[in-house]
């Protein structure tokens, strides 16, 4: 009985570094390798009709996102449908729903203009917001080539894209297609 249950655990752990390998991006691998449901990827929706004059680097912040991983896309809801992600502006710091945010789920990203008025990047901002949506945390490590590092980085740093550890934590996050749970929402501020 023993050796049977070690078995098992042994077989979940080949599973689980599956998962891993998986995880990197699609165009390190041919295409016709990849295993088509593990593949799948999952659509969130996003609203800017209240993000004022944010809306071109919202865009491009979800942009880089779109370029930077497979499992999860972001896209504009079509008028009239719920969205799964609301983007506001206001004058406060920005911040955002810790997600990950999945179909069904919602969550919302400020843009708050009290940063930008500090001269951070606001295509940065823009896709640092959006990472707390699609799971990640704040990381201050104070590095520009980190996006979760956020104001921690200097106002001069331009970065928007997600560092490779970061791309492949939202490739874990997105590595199933689970629809949302019911769960307390976490609001991240971002404040300098
Ligand atoms: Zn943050």
């Amino acid at each position: 009985m023993f050796r049977r249950t070690f078995a098992l655990i042994a077989a979940n752990a080949a599973v689980g570094a599956a998962v891993v390998l998986g995880a990197a991006p699609a165009t390190a691998a041919p295409a016709d390798t990849a295993a088509p449901a593990a593949m799948a990827a999952v659509t969130i929706t996003y609203d800017d009709s209240y993000a004022a004059e944010f809306k071109d680097a919202v865009a491009q912040g979800v942009a880089i996102w779109n370029q930077s991983v497979t499992n999860v896309r972001i896209v504009k809801a079509a008028v009239g449908t719920r969205a799964n992600v609301r983007v506001i502006a206001d004058n406060n710091w920005p911040r955002a729903t810790l997600g990950p945010v999945r179909p069904g789920g919602s969550g919302t990203v400020w843009m708050g203009r009290q940063a930008v008025q500090q001269g951070y990047n606001v295509v940065r901002i823009a896709a640092h917001e959006f990472g707390h949506i699609l799971g990640l945390p704040d990381r201050r490590t104070g590095l520009c080539s980190d996006l979760m590092s956020g104001s921690s980085a200097p106002t001069s740093c331009a970065n928007a894209k997600p560092s490779a550890a970061e791309a492949s934590q939202v490739q874990r996050n997105y590595a199933t297609t689970l629809t949302q749970a019911p769960t307390r929402e976490i609001i991240l501020v971002d404040a300098a």
